[in-house]
């Protein structure tokens, strides 16, 4: 899904919206904003911070534009991914060791394994106090026992564990982003690495918890055009290999055309016109959407660009917010909001020209 517009149209407010992160003093006035969970919708408006935290990364998540702000420069590379992990994914890495424990005891007593193959398996096989531990951290991960066994020797060897199988998703998680060599990457700080690889890790952060949506604000704008394709291409494998819905702010209707199956224009904070991206493409129906397609540079035309600034949104114009740039402004534009209407099955905008008498 691409959201597409000026810079200052709302775009990141959007996305930032979406996550109840809107900065002070900014708020959400109104409206809903739903999540299909556990079975049922929920929306994330009338939530508490507790069950927000929970969405963050597991069902929503966002990568910025610059990734090198995105990263603490004085943590390493495993640690800042983990930290996503250790948040999401405590139990469902418990129950992976106690699996993998319970299924090389079974590998073991079947014998007829040659002697490397047996210690690879013995590896994984946890005595009966490392299970209680990690049974406990399933639990209860932050409570008083499994704290103070962390750090006493000998009884920490549950938290090794652990560890190891969190560092052992870092460089998995890695692996997917097509970074070379990631076991050496992930003990790496955010200064050794180039803007690309950042953007890699960044991503990796945002995937994971394998959230439902991944809200990516403009990933590409600070790289060079080389590293810039092959971000997008990653990012168009990644959404079928992780089956996640990428939600795509961009203001170039070049990366809308090649990575986006339908698109939202937006303009002074409203959504003005709503279609599949074939459509918008050749059948634009807003003027805003007509005359964001004429700037497309191209070769041997005129350099094109739209007359006039975006509005203030703290105070913005009545009526349509588009009506001092729109050629086809009418006495109507400037009196009366216009209302989202569908002009045919799947194609919708906001403009007057398509509702009432004036269609
Ligand atoms: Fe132009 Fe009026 Fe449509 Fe706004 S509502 S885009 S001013 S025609």
């Amino acid at each position: 899904m691409g959201v597409v517009g000026e810079t200052g149209c709302g775009k990141s407010v959007t996305g930032l919206s979406e996550l109840v992160l809107v900065p002070p003093p900014g708020k959400i006035e109104g409206g809903k904003i739903l999540l299909r969970r556990d079975e049922q919708w929920v929306n994330l408006l009338r939530q508490r911070d507790a069950y927000l935290r929970k969405v963050r990364g597991e069902d929503i998540s966002m990568i910025f534009q610059d990734p090198r702000s995105a990263l603490n420069p004085v943590y390493t590379v495993k640690r800042q991914i983990s930290e996503a992990i250790l948040h999401h994914r405590t139990e469902e890495l418990c129950n992976k060791l106690l699996e993998e424990s319970e299924k090389a005891v079974e590998a073991l007593k079947q014998g007829n394994l040659k002697d490397n193959e047996k210690a690879k398996l013995r590896k994984s096989v946890l005595s009966n106090l490392e299970k209680r531990m990690l049974e406990m951290m399933i639990e209860d991960p932050s409570g008083l026992t499994v704290r103070v066994a962390s750090r006493v020797p000998f009884l920490n060897r549950f938290k090794h564990r652990f560890n190891d199988k969190v560092a052992s998703e870092v460089v998995r998680m890695l692996r997917d982003m097509r970074i070379p060599d990631p076991e050496r990457v992930a003990d790496m700080y955010p200064h050794e690495l180039s803007g690309g690889m950042a953007q890699r890790v960044v991503i990796a952060m945002g995937l994971s918890c394998n959230p439902k949506l991944l809200i990516a604000d403009e990933p590409t704008t600070n790289l060079d055009v080389t590293v810039q394709l092959q971000i997008l291409t990653l990012i168009r494998d990644l959404k079928k290999e992780y089956g996640t819905t990428i939600q795509y702010i961009t203001h170039d209707m070049g990366v809308v055309a090649e990575m986006c199956d339908r698109v939202a224009v937006m303009y002074a904070g409203n959504v003005v016109e709503l279609s599949e991206v074939i459509e918008i493409f050749k059948n634009p129906l807003h003027p805003y959407t007509k005359a964001l397609l004429e700037c497309i540079p191209r070769p041997g035309a005129e350099f094109k660009s739209i007359e006039g600034f975006v509005p203030s949104l703290i105070n913005p114009p009545p009526g349509c917010r588009f009506n001092d740039r729109c050629p086809f402004a009418m006495e109507k534009c400037v009196r009366e909001k216009p209302q989202f209407v569908s002009a045919k099955e799947g194609h919708q905008v906001l403009c007057h020209l398509y509702t009432g008498e004036t269609k």
